[in-house]
Protein backbone atom coordinates (compact mmCIF):
# COMPACT_ATOMS: atom_id res chain seq x y z
CA UNK A 1 0.00 0.00 0.00
CA UNK A 2 0.97 3.59 -0.81
CA UNK A 3 1.90 5.56 2.79
CA UNK A 4 -1.29 7.49 4.17
CA UNK A 5 0.93 10.35 3.92
CA UNK A 6 1.04 10.72 0.11
CA UNK A 7 -3.04 10.47 0.38
CA UNK A 8 -3.23 12.85 2.63
CA UNK A 9 -0.83 15.04 0.23
CA UNK A 10 -3.30 14.18 -2.88
CA UNK A 11 -6.29 15.66 -0.91
CA UNK A 12 -4.86 18.53 0.80
CA UNK A 13 -3.11 19.47 -2.25
CA UNK A 14 -6.38 19.45 -5.36
CA UNK A 15 -9.77 20.95 -4.79
CA UNK A 16 -11.96 19.15 -6.96
CA UNK A 17 -12.95 15.25 -6.36
CA UNK A 18 -15.18 12.78 -7.89
CA UNK A 19 -16.29 10.02 -5.92
CA UNK A 20 -17.06 6.58 -7.18
CA UNK A 21 -17.76 3.01 -6.48
CA UNK A 22 -18.70 -0.42 -7.81
CA UNK A 23 -21.51 -1.43 -9.67
CA UNK A 24 -24.43 -2.56 -7.70
CA UNK A 25 -22.99 -0.80 -4.59
CA UNK A 26 -22.87 -2.74 -0.82
CA UNK A 27 -23.12 -0.79 2.68
CA UNK A 28 -19.23 -0.49 2.05
CA UNK A 29 -19.02 0.80 -1.45
CA UNK A 30 -21.97 3.41 -0.10
CA UNK A 31 -20.40 4.07 3.57
CA UNK A 32 -16.99 4.66 1.99
CA UNK A 33 -18.32 7.28 -0.23
CA UNK A 34 -20.04 8.82 2.47
CA UNK A 35 -17.20 8.91 4.87
CA UNK A 36 -14.85 10.07 2.61
CA UNK A 37 -17.41 13.02 1.15
CA UNK A 38 -17.61 14.13 5.13
CA UNK A 39 -14.23 14.38 5.19
CA UNK A 40 -14.36 16.28 2.16
CA UNK A 41 -16.76 18.44 3.31
CA UNK A 42 -14.40 19.34 6.63
CA UNK A 43 -11.77 20.35 4.40
CA UNK A 44 -13.80 22.68 2.47
CA UNK A 45 -13.26 20.96 -0.58
CA UNK A 46 -15.80 20.50 -3.54
CA UNK A 47 -16.60 17.01 -4.95
CA UNK A 48 -19.21 14.71 -7.03
CA UNK A 49 -20.60 11.68 -5.99
CA UNK A 50 -21.01 9.25 -9.41
CA UNK A 51 -22.25 6.20 -9.56
CA UNK A 52 -22.94 3.45 -12.28
CA UNK A 53 -26.00 2.30 -9.67
CA UNK A 54 -28.79 3.79 -8.04
CA UNK A 55 -28.11 3.70 -4.49
CA UNK A 56 -30.25 0.59 -2.87
CA UNK A 57 -33.08 1.87 -1.03
CA UNK A 58 -31.89 0.51 2.51
CA UNK A 59 -28.50 2.27 1.68
CA UNK A 60 -30.35 5.67 1.44
CA UNK A 61 -30.09 6.16 5.02
CA UNK A 62 -26.51 6.90 4.49
CA UNK A 63 -26.74 10.02 2.03
CA UNK A 64 -28.75 12.10 4.05
CA UNK A 65 -27.98 14.77 1.77
CA UNK A 66 -28.89 13.00 -1.03
CA UNK A 67 -24.89 13.59 -2.85
CA UNK A 68 -25.05 10.63 -4.68
CA UNK A 69 -25.61 10.43 -8.40
CA UNK A 70 -26.86 7.91 -10.60
CA UNK A 71 -24.58 8.06 -13.58
CA UNK A 72 -25.82 9.70 -16.87
CA UNK A 73 -23.27 10.16 -20.23
CA UNK A 74 -24.74 13.66 -20.60
CA UNK A 75 -24.43 15.51 -17.46
CA UNK A 76 -21.50 13.70 -16.40
CA UNK A 77 -18.88 12.49 -19.30
CA UNK A 78 -17.27 16.11 -18.84
CA UNK A 79 -16.71 15.51 -15.22
CA UNK A 80 -14.11 13.06 -15.38
CA UNK A 81 -11.79 15.56 -17.06
CA UNK A 82 -12.63 18.74 -15.15
CA UNK A 83 -12.45 17.53 -11.83
CA UNK A 84 -8.95 17.27 -10.16
CA UNK A 85 -8.85 13.88 -8.45
CA UNK A 86 -10.90 10.54 -9.35
CA UNK A 87 -11.62 8.38 -6.26
CA UNK A 88 -12.12 4.87 -6.96
CA UNK A 89 -13.58 3.13 -3.51
CA UNK A 90 -14.05 -0.02 -2.79
CA UNK A 91 -13.07 -1.79 -5.80
CA UNK A 92 -9.83 -2.22 -7.85
CA UNK A 93 -10.92 -3.02 -11.42
CA UNK A 94 -12.18 -0.31 -13.82
CA UNK A 95 -14.30 -2.71 -15.57
CA UNK A 96 -16.58 -2.48 -12.19
CA UNK A 97 -17.70 0.88 -13.20
CA UNK A 98 -19.53 -0.97 -16.65
CA UNK A 99 -19.90 2.35 -19.02
CA UNK A 100 -18.11 5.12 -16.99
CA UNK A 101 -15.13 2.37 -17.35
CA UNK A 102 -13.64 4.30 -20.02
CA UNK A 103 -14.31 7.90 -19.33
CA UNK A 104 -12.10 7.05 -15.85
CA UNK A 105 -9.12 4.80 -17.61
CA UNK A 106 -8.54 7.98 -19.90
CA UNK A 107 -8.80 10.66 -17.66
CA UNK A 108 -6.34 13.10 -16.86
CA UNK A 109 -6.90 13.59 -13.26
CA UNK A 110 -5.31 12.34 -10.20
CA UNK A 111 -6.42 8.87 -9.38
CA UNK A 112 -6.90 7.17 -6.75
CA UNK A 113 -8.06 3.73 -5.48
CA UNK A 114 -8.80 2.50 -1.81
CA UNK A 115 -9.77 -0.90 -1.84
CA UNK A 116 -9.23 -4.29 -0.29
CA UNK A 117 -9.91 -6.81 -2.52
CA UNK A 118 -7.76 -9.02 -4.33
CA UNK A 119 -5.62 -9.22 -7.56
CA UNK A 120 -5.88 -5.48 -8.56
CA UNK A 121 -5.62 -3.83 -11.84
CA UNK A 122 -3.18 -1.26 -10.47
CA UNK A 123 -5.30 1.41 -13.14
CA UNK A 124 -3.03 4.06 -10.83
CA UNK A 125 0.44 4.42 -9.35
CA UNK A 126 -2.20 5.63 -6.17
CA UNK A 127 -3.53 2.40 -4.60
CA UNK A 128 -4.30 2.43 -0.89
CA UNK A 129 -5.27 -0.96 -0.86
CA UNK A 130 -4.62 -4.40 2.05
CA UNK A 131 -6.14 -7.70 1.71
CA UNK A 132 -6.20 -7.57 5.35
CA UNK A 133 -8.70 -4.99 5.73
CA UNK A 134 -11.75 -6.04 6.72
CA UNK A 135 -13.97 -3.17 4.75
CA UNK A 136 -12.82 -0.59 2.63
CA UNK A 137 -14.20 2.04 5.43
CA UNK A 138 -11.73 0.17 7.56
CA UNK A 139 -8.78 1.94 5.60
CA UNK A 140 -10.84 5.45 5.43
CA UNK A 141 -10.89 4.86 9.08
CA UNK A 142 -7.43 4.16 10.03
CA UNK A 143 -6.53 6.56 7.13
CA UNK A 144 -8.31 9.25 9.35
CA UNK A 145 -7.03 7.81 12.58
CA UNK A 146 -3.44 8.18 11.82
CA UNK A 147 -3.30 11.24 10.01
CA UNK A 148 -5.74 12.86 12.10
CA UNK A 149 -6.81 15.41 8.80
CA UNK A 150 -10.07 15.46 10.36
CA UNK A 151 -11.80 14.85 13.48
CA UNK A 152 -13.84 12.00 13.48
CA UNK A 153 -17.71 12.35 14.72
CA UNK A 154 -20.87 10.95 14.37
CA UNK A 155 -21.37 12.01 10.37
CA UNK A 156 -18.35 10.13 9.67
CA UNK A 157 -18.10 7.32 12.63
CA UNK A 158 -22.41 6.14 10.85
CA UNK A 159 -21.02 5.24 7.09
CA UNK A 160 -18.02 3.50 8.60
CA UNK A 161 -19.95 1.66 11.07
CA UNK A 162 -22.06 0.18 8.21
CA UNK A 163 -19.59 -0.47 6.09
CA UNK A 164 -17.56 -2.67 8.26
CA UNK A 165 -20.72 -4.19 9.93
CA UNK A 166 -21.63 -5.42 6.84
CA UNK A 167 -18.28 -6.43 5.10
CA UNK A 168 -17.52 -8.25 8.48
CA UNK A 169 -21.08 -10.23 8.40
CA UNK A 170 -21.95 -8.39 11.12
CA UNK A 171 -18.64 -8.65 13.26
CA UNK A 172 -18.40 -12.75 12.00
CA UNK A 173 -16.00 -13.31 8.97
CA UNK A 174 -12.35 -14.11 9.02
CA UNK A 175 -11.18 -10.42 9.07
CA UNK A 176 -13.05 -9.26 12.69
CA UNK A 177 -10.45 -9.31 15.50
CA UNK A 178 -9.64 -7.01 18.34
CA UNK A 179 -8.70 -4.12 16.53
CA UNK A 180 -12.13 -4.51 14.15
CA UNK A 181 -14.20 -4.56 17.68
CA UNK A 182 -11.93 -1.94 19.00
CA UNK A 183 -12.56 0.57 16.05
CA UNK A 184 -16.50 -0.53 16.33
CA UNK A 185 -15.99 0.90 19.67
CA UNK A 186 -15.13 4.45 19.25
CA UNK A 187 -17.78 4.66 16.39
CA UNK A 188 -20.79 3.54 19.04
CA UNK A 189 -18.79 6.46 21.70
CA UNK A 190 -19.60 8.79 18.99
CA UNK A 191 -22.61 8.01 18.99
CA UNK A 192 -24.00 5.02 16.44
CA UNK A 193 -26.50 2.90 17.47
CA UNK A 194 -25.82 -0.79 16.46
CA UNK A 195 -29.13 -2.01 16.23
CA UNK A 196 -30.62 1.39 14.36
CA UNK A 197 -27.71 0.63 11.25
CA UNK A 198 -28.75 -3.23 11.68
CA UNK A 199 -32.64 -2.35 11.31
CA UNK A 200 -32.00 0.17 8.84
CA UNK A 201 -29.78 -2.38 6.70
CA UNK A 202 -31.25 -5.27 6.97
CA UNK A 203 -34.73 -5.39 7.86
CA UNK A 204 -36.16 -3.82 5.42
CA UNK A 205 -37.08 -6.16 3.27
CA UNK A 206 -40.35 -6.31 0.99
CA UNK A 207 -42.33 -9.36 0.90
CA UNK A 208 -41.56 -9.40 -2.74
CA UNK A 209 -38.05 -10.50 -1.35
CA UNK A 210 -38.79 -12.80 0.88
CA UNK A 211 -41.14 -14.53 -2.00
CA UNK A 212 -37.74 -14.91 -4.13
CA UNK A 213 -36.27 -16.31 -1.08
CA UNK A 214 -38.61 -18.58 -1.56
CA UNK A 215 -38.45 -19.17 -5.23
CA UNK A 216 -34.36 -19.41 -4.79
CA UNK A 217 -34.78 -22.41 -2.29
CA UNK A 218 -36.74 -24.06 -4.41
CA UNK A 219 -34.19 -23.96 -6.85
CA UNK A 220 -31.38 -25.19 -3.97
CA UNK A 221 -29.33 -28.17 -5.43
CA UNK A 222 -26.07 -30.09 -3.93
CA UNK A 223 -23.54 -31.81 -6.19
CA UNK A 224 -20.73 -33.35 -5.03
CA UNK A 225 -19.81 -36.78 -3.59
CA UNK A 226 -21.20 -35.49 -0.32
CA UNK A 227 -23.02 -32.17 -1.61
CA UNK A 228 -19.78 -29.83 -1.12
CA UNK A 229 -21.00 -27.70 -3.25
CA UNK A 230 -24.72 -25.74 -3.49
CA UNK A 231 -25.91 -24.40 -6.57
CA UNK A 232 -28.93 -21.73 -6.34
CA UNK A 233 -30.12 -20.09 -9.20
CA UNK A 234 -32.47 -17.44 -10.20
CA UNK A 235 -33.98 -16.47 -13.11
CA UNK A 236 -35.63 -13.51 -14.77
CA UNK A 237 -39.35 -14.84 -14.22
CA UNK A 238 -38.71 -15.09 -10.89
CA UNK A 239 -38.02 -11.60 -10.43
CA UNK A 240 -40.77 -10.39 -12.23
CA UNK A 241 -43.42 -12.82 -10.72
CA UNK A 242 -41.95 -11.48 -7.35
CA UNK A 243 -41.84 -7.71 -8.04
CA UNK A 244 -38.02 -8.69 -6.52
CA UNK A 245 -34.52 -6.98 -8.06
CA UNK A 246 -30.57 -7.80 -8.05
CA UNK A 247 -30.35 -6.58 -4.71
CA UNK A 248 -32.58 -8.31 -3.30
CA UNK A 249 -30.87 -11.33 -3.99
CA UNK A 250 -28.16 -10.01 -1.40
CA UNK A 251 -27.51 -12.23 1.51
CA UNK A 252 -29.10 -15.38 -0.06
CA UNK A 253 -26.01 -16.96 -1.05
CA UNK A 254 -25.13 -17.11 2.89
CA UNK A 255 -27.92 -19.13 3.38
CA UNK A 256 -26.57 -22.29 1.15
CA UNK A 257 -23.51 -21.81 3.15
CA UNK A 258 -25.40 -22.57 6.31
CA UNK A 259 -25.49 -26.20 5.25
CA UNK A 260 -22.91 -28.05 6.80
CA UNK A 261 -21.58 -30.58 3.89
CA UNK A 262 -20.83 -27.43 1.81
CA UNK A 263 -17.66 -26.19 0.94
CA UNK A 264 -18.93 -23.92 -2.08
CA UNK A 265 -22.17 -22.40 -3.12
CA UNK A 266 -22.68 -20.67 -6.37
CA UNK A 267 -25.55 -18.44 -6.84
CA UNK A 268 -26.77 -17.77 -10.56
CA UNK A 269 -28.33 -14.66 -11.41
CA UNK A 270 -29.96 -13.63 -14.43
CA UNK A 271 -29.69 -9.90 -15.00
CA UNK A 272 -30.60 -7.35 -18.14
CA UNK A 273 -27.20 -7.70 -19.19
CA UNK A 274 -26.36 -11.21 -19.31
CA UNK A 275 -25.82 -12.76 -15.72
CA UNK A 276 -23.94 -13.24 -12.58
CA UNK A 277 -22.51 -15.67 -10.34
CA UNK A 278 -21.52 -15.24 -7.01
CA UNK A 279 -19.38 -17.55 -5.16
CA UNK A 280 -18.66 -18.49 -1.71
CA UNK A 281 -16.28 -20.34 -0.21
CA UNK A 282 -15.01 -22.25 3.30
CA UNK A 283 -11.28 -22.65 4.87
CA UNK A 284 -8.88 -21.80 2.67
CA UNK A 285 -10.91 -22.68 -1.34
CA UNK A 286 -9.64 -19.33 -3.25
CA UNK A 287 -12.99 -19.29 -5.20
CA UNK A 288 -11.31 -15.99 -6.28
CA UNK A 289 -9.14 -17.89 -8.83
CA UNK A 290 -12.10 -20.03 -9.52
CA UNK A 291 -14.03 -16.62 -10.63
CA UNK A 292 -10.92 -15.57 -12.34
CA UNK A 293 -10.76 -18.47 -14.95
CA UNK A 294 -14.24 -17.02 -16.05
CA UNK A 295 -13.49 -13.59 -16.03
CA UNK A 296 -14.28 -12.45 -12.37
CA UNK A 297 -12.57 -12.16 -9.23
CA UNK A 298 -12.96 -11.37 -5.37
CA UNK A 299 -11.60 -12.29 -2.29
CA UNK A 300 -10.93 -16.15 -1.70
CA UNK A 301 -13.95 -16.49 0.11
CA UNK A 302 -16.22 -14.37 -1.63
CA UNK A 303 -15.99 -13.46 -5.32
CA UNK A 304 -18.03 -12.99 -8.20
CA UNK A 305 -18.51 -12.88 -12.20
CA UNK A 306 -20.24 -10.79 -14.48
CA UNK A 307 -20.93 -12.61 -17.89
CA UNK A 308 -22.22 -10.75 -20.92
CA UNK A 309 -21.44 -12.71 -23.91
CA UNK A 310 -22.66 -16.21 -22.84
CA UNK A 311 -25.87 -17.90 -22.19
CA UNK A 312 -26.24 -18.68 -18.31
CA UNK A 313 -27.24 -22.24 -19.09
CA UNK A 314 -24.64 -23.04 -21.16
CA UNK A 315 -21.95 -22.07 -18.21
CA UNK A 316 -23.55 -23.62 -15.49
CA UNK A 317 -22.29 -27.12 -15.40
CA UNK A 318 -18.82 -25.72 -16.34
CA UNK A 319 -18.89 -23.90 -13.33
CA UNK A 320 -20.15 -26.84 -11.42
CA UNK A 321 -17.74 -29.15 -12.08
CA UNK A 322 -14.94 -26.66 -11.74
CA UNK A 323 -16.00 -26.02 -8.17
CA UNK A 324 -16.60 -29.73 -7.36
CA UNK A 325 -12.94 -29.64 -8.39
CA UNK A 326 -11.73 -26.51 -6.11
CA UNK A 327 -13.55 -28.02 -3.21
CA UNK A 328 -10.17 -30.85 -3.34
CA UNK A 329 -8.18 -28.08 -3.19
CA UNK A 330 -8.49 -26.42 0.42
CA UNK A 331 -5.61 -24.13 0.56
CA UNK A 332 -3.30 -26.04 -1.98
CA UNK A 333 -3.50 -23.25 -4.47
P1 LIG B 1 -21.11 -10.53 -4.53
O1 LIG B 1 -21.30 -11.98 -4.80
O2 LIG B 1 -21.45 -10.17 -3.13
O3 LIG B 1 -21.73 -9.65 -5.53
O4 LIG B 1 -19.56 -10.29 -4.69
C1 LIG B 1 -18.63 -10.83 -3.79
C2 LIG B 1 -17.29 -10.25 -4.05
O5 LIG B 1 -16.86 -10.69 -5.34
C3 LIG B 1 -17.28 -8.73 -4.14
O6 LIG B 1 -16.93 -8.20 -2.91
C4 LIG B 1 -16.23 -8.46 -5.17
O7 LIG B 1 -14.99 -8.48 -4.54
C5 LIG B 1 -16.22 -9.66 -6.05
N1 LIG B 1 -16.92 -9.49 -7.33
C6 LIG B 1 -18.26 -9.55 -7.54
N2 LIG B 1 -18.54 -9.43 -8.84
C7 LIG B 1 -17.36 -9.29 -9.49
C8 LIG B 1 -16.99 -9.11 -10.86
O8 LIG B 1 -17.82 -9.09 -11.77
N3 LIG B 1 -15.66 -8.98 -11.12
C9 LIG B 1 -14.73 -9.03 -10.14
N4 LIG B 1 -13.45 -8.88 -10.48
N5 LIG B 1 -15.04 -9.20 -8.85
C10 LIG B 1 -16.33 -9.32 -8.52
MN1 LIG C 1 -15.85 -3.90 0.56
Amino acid sequence: MSKYSELENIIRNNSSFLITTHVNPDADAIGSEIAFVEMLKKLGKSFHVINYSETPYYLEFLDKENVIQKYSPELHNQLFNSVDVIAALDFNNLKRTVKMEEFIRNSKAVKICIDHHQEPEYFTANYFNGTDYCATGHIIYNFIKETGIVEFDYNLALPIYAAIMTDTGSFRFDRTNAEVHNIAAHLINLGVIPIEVYTQIYDQNDAGKLKLLGDALHSLKLYGENGEVAVMIIRNSDFSKNLASETDTDGFINICMSIKSVKIALKFLEVREGFKVSLRSKGKIPVNYLASEFGGGGHQNAAGIRIRDKQMDELIPTLIQKAISYTKLDGEK
